[in-house]
C-alpha cells in the first residue's frame, strides 16, 4: 500500500564551498591580520594578529562551506537537517 502521490526520494546533502563570498572574504582578512599586526605593533602585533587571524580563518572556512540539497540544490542549514525545506526529500 503506497498511497503517496509523490513518494519521498532519498537524497543526499552535498557540500558546496563558495569561492566568492563572505566566508572567503573573512579568510582573506584572517590571512592578512598577522601582517597588519606586524606593521602596527611589530612582533606582539604579529602574535595577536596571528591568533585573531587563525580564528577568523576558521570562522571563514565554516562560512565558506555550505550544505545544499542533492536533489534540488536548495541550501540547508547543516548536515543534521533531516528534510529538505524546499522539495521535502529525506536525507539519508
Ligand atoms: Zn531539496
Amino acid at each position: 500500500m503506497d498511497n503517496d502521490d509523490k513518494p519521498k526520494k532519498p537524497a543526499r546533502i552535498k557540500r558546496k564551498s563558495e569561492l566568492a563570498g563572505m566566508g572567503c572574504l573573512i579568510q582573506v582578512i584572517g590571512l592578512a591580520l598577522p601582517v597588519i599586526g606586524l606593521l602596527i605593533a611589530f612582533i606582539p602585533g604579529a602574535i595577536v594578529g596571528g591568533i585573531l587571524g587563525l580564528v577568523m580563518f576558521a570562522v571563514g572556512s565554516r562560512k565558506a562551506l555550505k550544505y545544499i540539497c542533492g536533489e534540488c540544490g536548495n541550501p540547508v542549514d547543516s548536515k543534521r537537517v533531516k528534510l529538505c525545506p524546499a522539495c521535502k526529500c529525506d536525507f539519508k
